[in-house]
């Protein structure tokens, strides 16, 4: 939603809001994090969603499990992108990023190695090499 857009709906409920009163309160919830800024150069116009608070995307390690929270949201911009095109009012997403942490990755490698060397020793019995 534009600021512009908020107003009118604001206005709905109290006949007496200004603008400016959308403005500031806009930026508090900005630097309080419960709202996001979209600045569309294109478009020359500024968007405004809220941030939701229970929103977080972590990256998962698949063989122990263990989780790290990203701090950042790769998909917020693209999200109003998504809308223009689909015509869909997009409300969340979920999105989790999974492979090997540190620790696993390592042990993964020798894993796949030692799995490598039994399948090639079960091949050379086979055929007497
Ligand atoms: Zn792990
Ligand atoms: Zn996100």
């Amino acid at each position: 939603m534009t600021a512009e857009e908020i107003f009118i709906k604001a206005r709905e409920r109290d006949k007496y809001i200004n603008l400016s009163t959308i403005y500031r309160t806009l930026n508090i919830f900005i630097s309080k994090d419960i709202a996001i800024k979209l600045n569309l150069e294109k478009e020359n116009k500024s968007m405004f969603q809220l941030n939701m608070m229970d929103h977080q995307h972590h990256i998962r390690c698949i063989s122990c499990n263990k989780k790290i929270r990203i701090d950042k949201c790769p998909i917020i911009g693209y999200e109003y992108f998504i809308e223009e095109n689909t015509n869909f009012h997009i409300i969340g997403h979920k999105l989790e990023l999974y492979g090997y942490c540190s620790k696993c990755k390592d042990k993964k490698t020798i894993d796949i190695i030692k799995n490598i060397v039994s399948i090639l020793y079960i091949i050379m019995d086979k055929y007497h090499i």
